[in-house]
């Protein structure tokens, strides 16, 4: 996947794309063209681009789940880290990585594996360390 959360002007983009998975079904979809599951915005609130395997994105739509957690008032770091914690609960590790951003700028990265680097760029607060989670949604 190549995804991209942006704050510009105050208002939120989310994106994703991507190639698919390897041996994937001919006509298979997956999550990123899907909004809810591969990237999610909630204006004035916050945005998120997911990767992985999009057969557990598309079900456990953790994009949505990470933002409304910052809409009730999570930090957004907090916020990426329960979206993947939850995420590796339900589906096992080696399966997501998430890039959250809320609406005053503030960025998280958060995976349940060590197969997705995560590239951060830009001005953001605070400086964003990747989360690394896996392991049954355990500790960073
Ligand atoms: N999420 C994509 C899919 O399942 C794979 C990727 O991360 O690029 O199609």
């Amino acid at each position: 996947t190549v995804g991209a959360v942006v704050l510009s002007a105050g208002r939120l983009a989310a994106s994703a794309s991507t190639g698919g998975i390897v041996l994937k079904h001919a006509g298979r979809i997956g999550d990123s063209p899907v909004p809810g599951a591969g990237f999610y915005v909630e204006r004035g609130v916050g945005g998120c681009s997911a990767t992985g395997i999009g057969e557990t994105i598309l079900l456990g739509r953790p994009c949505v789940y990470a933002v409304e957690l910052i809409a009730e008032g999570v930090p957004v770091e907090e916020a990426a880290r329960a979206a993947v914690a939850r995420h590796t609960q339900l589906f096992g590790s080696d399966n997501l990585g998430i890039i959250v951003l809320d609406a005053k700028g503030y960025a998280a990265a958060a995976m349940n594996t060590q197969g997705m680097p995560i590239a951060v760029a830009g001005q953001l607060k605070p400086n964003v360390e990747p989360l690394m989670l896996w392991g049954g949604g355990g500790g960073a």
